[in-house]
């Protein structure tokens, strides 16, 4: 459960906090308990080896601020702050 939860999580770039509370609602109507975001990140990269690096992003999903754009402080796209 733990490791479909990620791969969710991933392929739906899921808020931290739209992840837990998912985790609440499968945890209160199952037997089966799954863990919290940073228990699954940290077992993910035990298991892996990958670790995981945040950036910022646009809060509307437009870029991520890596790279030659890291000291931009505000979207390229949307102008957003
Ligand atoms: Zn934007």
């Amino acid at each position: 459960m733990t490791i479909i939860l990620f791969d969710l999580n991933v392929e739906h770039s899921m808020s931290r906090d739209a992840l837990s509370n998912w985790l609440e609602y499968i945890n209160a109507f199952s037997d089966i308990k799954s863990r919290d975001p940073q228990t699954v990140d940290n077992f993910i990269a035990d298991l892996t080896g990958i670790e995981i690096t945040q950036y910022h992003c646009c809060t509307n999903s437009c870029m991520a601020y890596t790279g030659r754009y890291q000291d931009l402080d505000k979207c390229k796209f949307c102008q957003h702050k």
